[in-house]
C-alpha cells in the first residue's frame, strides 16, 4: 500500500489511525498516496498559530520577514526537482509544473523584495498623510496597520498544489498572520511534500505554517473573529462556507475565488490576416490546453466578430488538431490528462449542458476522445480527454452558466463592441478577460466596459505579445480575483494583497504621541536642536525629532539670473520681468523652485566627511509660494523616519525638510531621503 499522508500539526508531523482514501495518478490510474485526517486535532492546530506562530512573526519586522521568504524561495528553487517528479502524477506536464511549482516560487521572491522595498522596517504601515483635526495643530490623525493577532487559513483547489499555496502564504506572512494551509485531498500528495521541504529546511519560526491534509471538518468552528479564510474552488463549496456560522455572525473573513466563465474577445479592427487575429487563436489554444484547461483563469467564452467567426473556428481548429495528447512523462506529449476520471465525468456533464446549445467544431464528441491517438497513455484508466471546442447557436444561455473545468471553450459570435462588452457581462464577474486589439479606441472602450466586471484585462497586440505573460498568468504583482460569481475575492496585487491581512485603524492623538506610536515624526512634534548638527550623527546616534534649523539668505536678483544662465533655464518666469509681470500667479520675476531647494540644501548641509553618505532622492516636493529677490529664505530639516537596512552597514533617514520665507511662510516641503552609516567613524577605520 502507498504511503498515508500526513498533516503537520502543532509542531509535529501527524498520521491518522485509520488507511485513508486512496489518491490515483491522473494518467495511469496507480495509486500515489493515501489521506486522511482522522483523529487531527484541529482546535489544536488554530490554537498553536495564534500562540506559537503568530506572535514568533510578529516580533519581526517586515524586513526581517521578507528576508524568510526570499530564502524559503532559494531553499525551494534549489530542491524543485523534487516536486516536479511528484507533479507528473497529477496529469501535468513539464510546461504546466512550471507554472504550478516555479510560479510559486517566483511569488516568493516577488514578495520578499516588495517586503523590502515597499515597506517599512517595522512592523506597522503607514497609509496616507497626516490630518490636520484641530486649529491649533495639537490634535491629529493618521491611518495606519497593524498585524491581526489571528491565522489565515487556505482552503485550495487541486489544481495548483504549490503556487496555491504559495501565493495565499507569502502575503499572509509578510502581514505577520501564520497560515494552515488545507490543500485538495485529489493533489494534496505534492502540496504535502512542498510543506516537508519548507519544515525540513528550518526557515519558517515554528507555527507560521502548519498542513492540514484530509477533509476539514471542525476547521470553520475553531475561527473566530481576527481569523481569515482564503478559499478557491466550486462555487458549491464557496456557497457552504459562507452560511458558516461563524462566517455570516463570528466575524471571520472569508475571501473566496470560485467559477469563472473568462472570455477573449477578438476586436472588431481585427481582420484575419492582422498578427493580432493569430495571437488571440494562440492564446485561446494554449489556454485551452495548458494544465488540460484546468486553470481558474482559462478562457471558457470566445468571443468573435459575426463577418470573422468562421475564420476563427478553422484557425483554431487547426491549431488544436495538433495538440499531442498523452501521459505528461512523454515529452512530445503537450496536454496531459485532467486531474481524476472524477472530474473528467464532471467536465462531461458540463459539455452535456453546453452542445445543448452549441455544436461541437474540433475535437471528440461529447470530450471523449474521438477516435484521437493518445500518446502512452492507458485511456481506460487515465483521465484524458481531447481539447473541445464549441460554437454556440446565437442567444445561447449556458455558455454564460456552466464552467467546464477543462480543455474545452466556446465560440459565440457578437455584433458590435456593445454586444461584445454584454456578452462578456453575462459571465456575471469573472477573474480575467483578453481583448485582442490595435485599435486605441476599441481598447478604451473594451476596457472600461469590462473593467467593472473583472480583477483583470490583458489587451494583446503586436507590441506587447512577444513579452506578454498571456491571458491566464496571475502575476504578483497584479491584482488576482474577479468580482460577483468569480468569488468577489482579491488575492495578490503586490503589497495591496499584504494590507488586506491587517487592520486599518484611524489613530487620534497629540503630534508628539502620535509620533511615539507611528516612529514617525508627525508635523507639531517636538523637535530637538541640541547643537551638534544631525549630519555628524551616526544612524545609531541620530533620534527621530533631531533637527538643524538653518540661518536665513537673502535671495538676489544676480541669484535668479546666475541660476537661469548656469542651469539653461530661462523660462520667462526669471528672466523676462514684463513677460513674468503679466503672469497672474507670480506678478514679477521669481525665484527657480529648483534654485530654492538648492539653496536650501546649501544651508542645512555640514560639508564634512561624516556618517551621512548619500543623498537619494526627495518625495513629495511642493513649491508653496514664489520666492522674489530679496526674500530670506531659512530651511529647517528634521529626522522623521530612521530605517536601518539590514545586511548592510547603513539605513534610510527620511527628513523633513520645510523652507520658510521672512515672514515665516512656507515657501517650499519635502523630504529629503539619504543614507546614513550606521556607525561612525566606521567600525573598521
Ligand atoms: P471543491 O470546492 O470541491 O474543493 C475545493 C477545496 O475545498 C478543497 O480543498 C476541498 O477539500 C475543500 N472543501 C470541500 N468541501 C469543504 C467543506 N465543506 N469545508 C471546507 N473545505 C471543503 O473544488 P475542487 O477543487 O474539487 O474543484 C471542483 C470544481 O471547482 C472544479 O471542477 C471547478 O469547476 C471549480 N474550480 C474552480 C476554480 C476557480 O478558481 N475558478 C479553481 C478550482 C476549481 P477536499 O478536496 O478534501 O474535498
Amino acid at each position: 500500500m502507498s504511503t498515508l499522508l500526513e498533516s503537520y500539526a502543532a509542531g509535529r508531523w501527524f498520521r491518522a489511525a485509520d488507511e485513508g482514501e486512496p489518491l490515483l495518478d491522473a494518467a495511469t490510474g496507480e495509486e500515489v498516496a493515501r489521506i486522511s485526517s482522522r483523529g487531527l486535532d484541529v482546535p489544536a492546530m488554530v490554537r498553536h498559530a495564534r500562540e506559537t506562530g503568530g506572535p514568533a512573526l510578529r516580533s519581526l519586522t517586515f524586513h526581517e520577514r521578507a528576508a524568510l521568504l526570499k530564502a524559503l524561495a532559494k531553499h525551494l528553487n534549489e530542491h524543485k526537482d523534487e516536486l516536479y517528479a511528484l507533479s507528473v502524477r497529477t496529469g501535468a506536464t513539464a510546461r504546466d509544473t512550471a507554472i504550478d511549482v516555479d510560479g510559486g516560487i517566483g511569488t516568493l521572491f516577488s514578495y520578499a523584495s516588495r517586503g523590502v522595498r515597499e515597506l517599512p522596517n517595522d512592523t506597522i504601515v503607514l497609509d496616507g498623510g497626516l490630518e490636520r483635526l484641530s486649529k491649533g495643530g495639537t490634535f491629529v490623525g493618521r491611518h495606519l496597520y497593524a498585524s491581526r493577532p489571528g491565522v489565515a487559513v487556505q482552503i485550495n483547489a487541486f489544481n495548483f498544489p504549490v503556487w496555491g499555496m504559495l501565493e495565499k502564504l507569502a502575503p499572509a506572512f509578510l502581514a505577520g498572520l501564520p497560515s494552515i494551509v488545507k490543500p485538495a485531498s485529489q493533489t494534496a500528495y505534492l502540496t504535502e511534500a512542498a510543506v516537508r521541504l519548507i519544515i525540513g529546511s528550518g526557515i519558517l519560526p515554528e507555527g507560521t505554517l502548519q498542513l492540514l491534509a484530509g477533509g476539514a471538518a471542525g476547521l470553520l468552528d475553531a475561527l473566530t473573529v481576527q481569523d481569515s479564510v482564503a478559499f478557491t474552488g466550486s462555487a458549491h463549496t464557496a456557497g457552504i462556507l459562507r452560511r458558516h456560522p461563524n462566517v455570516l455572525d463570528g466575524g471571520v473573513q472569508l475571501g473566496v475565488e470560485a467559477d469563472s466563465l473568462n472570455c477573449s474577445i477578438l476586436g472588431p479592427d481585427v481582420r484575419p490576416d492582422d498578427p493580432e487575429f493569430d495571437l488571440f487563436v494562440k492564446g485561446v489554444v494554449t489556454e485551452m490546453t495548458v494544465k488540460a484547461g484546468q486553470k481558474c483563469t482559462a478562457i471558457r467564452r470566445v468571443l468573435v466578430p459575426g463577418p470573422v467567426a468562421e475564420s476563427v473556428v478553422e484557425a483554431l481548429a487547426a491549431r488544436l488538431a495538433k495538440v499531442t495528447v498523452g501521459d505528461p512523462r512523454n515529452p512530445d506529449v503537450r496536454m496531459g490528462a485532467l486531474a481524476s476520471l472524477g472530474q473528467r465525468d464532471e467536465v462531461r456533464k458540463a459539455v452535456e449542458a453546453l452542445t445543448a446549445s452549441a455544436e461541437v467544431v474540433a475535437g471528440g464528441p461529447a470530450g471523449t476522445l474521438g477516435g484521437a491517438t493518445l500518446l502512452d497513455a492507458d485511456p481506460v484508466r487515465g483521465a484524458f480527454m481531447t481539447p473541445l471546442l464549441l460554437r454556440a447557436r446565437r442567444g445561447a444561455a449556458a455558455p454564460h452558466d456552466v464552467e467546464p473545468f477543462g480543455p474545452v471553450s466556446t465560440v459565440l459570435a457578437y455584433d458590435g463592441l456593445d454586444e461584445a462588452v454584454a456578452l462578456a457581462a453575462r459571465g456575471r464577474g469573472s477573474l480575467v478577460a483578453s481583448v485582442a486589439t490595435h485599435d486605441p479606441e476599441v481598447a478604451r472602450a473594451v476596457v472600461l466596459g469590462l473593467a467593472p466586471w473583472h480583477g483583470r484585462v490583458l489587451v494583446l497586440d503586436r507590441d506587447d505579445a512577444k513579452e506578454s505573460t498571456g491571458h491566464g498568468s496571475p502575476l504578483p504583482v497584479l491584482v488576482h480575483g474577479g468580482p460577483g460569481r468569480a468569488g468577489g475575492g482579491e488575492e495578490l496585487g503586490g503589497i495591496r494583497g499584504v494590507l488586506r491581512h491587517m487592520q486599518r485603524t484611524a489613530v487620534q492623538s497629540s503630534p508628539d504621541l502620535l509620533t511615539a506610536v507611528t516612529r514617525h515624526w508627525t508635523t507639531g512634534a517636538a523637535r530637538n536642536e541640541s547643537g551638534v548638527h544631525p549630519f555628524r550623527k551616526s544612524l545609531a546616534e541620530l533620534r527621530i525629532g533631531d533637527t538643524i534649523a538653518s540661518a536665513p539668505r537673502t535671495v538676489s536678483l544676480a541669484d535668479i539670473d546666475h541660476f537661469a544662465e548656469f542651469t539653461g533655464d530661462t523660462f520667462y518666469a526669471h528672466t523676462d520681468p514684463e513677460a513674468a509681470a503679466r503672469n497672474p500667479l507670480f506678478g514679477g520675476i521669481v525665484a527657480h523652485g529648483y534654485l530654492v531647494v538648492s539653496l536650501a540644501a546649501g544651508l542645512f548641509v555640514d560639508p564634512a566627511p561624516g556618517p551621512v553618505l548619500a543623498n537619494f532622492g526627495v518625495d513629495a516636493l511642493r513649491f508653496l509660494t514664489p520666492v522674489k529677490a530679496g526674500d530670506a529664505i531659512a530651511v529647517t530639516l528634521t529626522v522623521k523616519q530612521i530605517t536601518p537596512r539590514s545586511g548592510a552597514d547603513y539605513g534610510e533617514v527620511r527628513w523633513d525638510a520645510v523652507v520658510t520665507n521672512q515672514d515665516g511662510t512656507p515657501v517650499a516641503t519635502y523630504d529629503v531621503l539619504t543614507l546614513v552609516a550606521k556607525t561612525w567613524p566606521a567600525a573598521d577605520g
